[in-house]
């Protein structure tokens, strides 16, 4: 009786030994992964971007916490992941022809005094001059992207199940864009976010040259758009 009480309390030991050593583990796992996401924000540079987003998987919950503790804005640690996300999909992105490419740009990007109409397919630009929307979604379709105005995520998903595009490029806000590139990575679609300058719900901004700087990743120089050259230079 008593050989079986100290088995036990071995066995009982032993088991808040290994829940110690895994509890430890997972907190300087997650430790480490913020310290490296923390270097890379201030660098400006991604390291080790899929060993960082398989991590960041596993342990999100206590990173968060942990970037709080740091003092990490929660837009400061959106802005890192999508730029991780970037990353990551860039050289696949770079490598979908364009054809086989849509870019999805947000309802508030437009002028307030927008005369498109709501179609199945999102609005229907109108190019009457008031928000470049109408000059740069032409150079894209001229560049072979299916270009759509979207009032929200459920549009690009339908319009995704419709035309079945390989690549997508959103623009958006933060959390837009975040969203998005989940949405994209969990049913195996290629995506690249752009985030907006201004939120809002009318009239917000972008920086074109990026938006047209990404639309153009995997483009030989002679087919980029002179149009996306002089904005470039
Ligand atoms: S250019 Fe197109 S999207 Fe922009 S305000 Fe005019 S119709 Fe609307």
């Amino acid at each position: 009786m008593q050989l079986d009480l100290s088995i036990w309390s071995h066995a009982i030991f032993l088991i808040g030994e290994i829940t110690l050593v895994v509890i430890f583990g997972i907190f300087f796992f997650a430790l480490f992964l913020v310290g490296l996401s923390i270097y890379s924000i201030s660098t400006g540079r991604v390291y080790f971007p899929r060993f960082l987003k398989a991590g960041m998987m596993l342990v999100e919950g206590l990173a968060k916490s942990l970037f709080r503790f740091f003092g990490l804005e929660d837009c400061e640690v959106q802005t890192f992941f999508i730029n991780l996300q970037n990353t990551m999909n860039k050289k696949s992105f770079s490598e979908v022809p364009v054809t086989e490419r849509a870019v999805f740009f947000p309802q508030c990007l437009r002028s307030s005094s927008c005369p498109a109409h709501l179609s199945p397919e999102g609005l229907k630009c109108k190019s009457c001059g008031a928000c470049p929307i109408g000059f740069w979604g032409k150079v894209l379709e001229k560049m072979g992207y299916r270009v759509f105005i979207v009032p929200g995520s459920s549009f690009i998903k339908r319009m995704v199940k419709k035309y079945h595009p390989r690549a997508i490029l959103g623009i958006g806000c933060l959390s837009e864009v975040k969203e998005g590139l989940e949405m994209a990575d969990k049913i195996g679609l290629v995506a690249m976010g752009v985030v907006t300058l201004k939120d809002g719900c009318v009239e917000t901004l972008v920086a074109w040259d990026l938006v047209m700087e990404v639309a153009s990743l995997g483009l030989s120089p002679e087919d980029i758009p002179p149009e996306i050259k002089e904005i470039s230079s």
